[in-house]
């Protein structure tokens, strides 16, 4: 089906900000990154929404979005007022959490499920309007260029006094971009580019040696094999996040991916089928 500002939202809680305008004065080029300044829970995409619908200050955004849901608040036709001069031409999401997250906090378990759902989300917004997929300088946003950025780029590009730094230095660009490059594959077909080194190091995938049994693997599993299937799910472009041997949400998700191109039974469990599928 094309993903079209009328259908972007479908199936998504949608609760109405108090303050909006009504349509687009411009075509939407530009998708905008924040961080709502919140704590992570799993209610904070509600929350974000709810106090959208009663605050005095006019802001509001397009999705709210935490570890486990997304909840729209405007709708893509229309305008939201959240990062001042580029609203018009651009779509918004609000993230769970605070720009002064460092590295590790960006990586623990709230962010890497929470930015797995807004990667998803900005592949198909970038599908909707035909937005390239690259981060785009403050120079780029203010010269009319398409793409994805942070709050931030518009408080340099247009020198807001006061302006906003979400979400903030420590915001993986890199690996966040792939992971929306491997969601925009899934969506048209096509392979994902990946354009820019993974963050993440590189471990060399040991040759495989016929090794008779694997162990089950499901979510709550860790260890070396969990280590190893991750690998190997990297090397096929369809595992963004970091070698930590925790077979949690993401690599569940990866496996359910892999269990679905394999064409073998899509259960998010990797037992002697799905070895054999990932080995051979
Ligand atoms: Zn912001």
């Amino acid at each position: 089906m094309k993903i079209t500002p009328q259908n972007l939202q479908d199936g998504l809680p949608f609760a109405e900000s108090l303050h909006f305008r009504k349509g687009r004065k411009e075509k939407v080029r530009v998708l905008v990154i924040h961080t709502a300044e919140t704590p992570e829970n799993n209610k904070m995409a509600e929350s974000i929404q709810s106090y959208c619908q009663r605050r005095k200050d006019t802001v509001s955004c397009h999705e709210a979005v935490d570890n486990d849901s997304v909840v729209c608040g405007v709708r893509p036709f229309d305008t939201a007022w959240t990062t001042g001069s580029i609203n018009n031409f651009s779509y918004s999401y609000e993230l769970a959490g605070r720009a002064s997250q460092n590295k590790e906090q960006w990586a623990d378990e709230f962010s890497t499920a929470m930015l797995a759902i807004v990667a998803k989300r900005v592949a198909k917004a970038a599908l909707c309007w035909n937005i390239p997929i690259r981060k785009l300088t403050p120079a780029e946003l203010k010269a009319g260029a398409s793409g994805i950025c942070g709050h931030v780029d518009q408080t340099v590009a247009y020198e807001v006094k006061g302006g906003h730094s979400d979400p903030g230095p420590n915001f993986p660009w890199e690996k966040f971009l792939n992971h929306v490059r491997a969601e925009l594959a899934l969506l048209t077909g096509e392979t994902a580019p990946i354009v820019v080194e993974p963050v993440a190091p590189v471990v060399p995938v040991a040759p495989v040696v016929a090794k008779p049994t694997k162990p089950v693997l499901k979510r709550g599993t860790s260890g070396a094999a969990v280590k190893e299937l991750q690998q190997i799910l990297q090397t096929k472009k369809l595992y963004m996040s970091g070698i930590d041997g925790y077979f949690g949400p993401v690599t569940e998700q990866a496996v359910r991916r892999f269990q679905t191109s394999a064409k073998i039974v899509i259960d998010g469990i990797v037992g002697p089928q799905t070895w054999k599928a990932l080995l051979s």
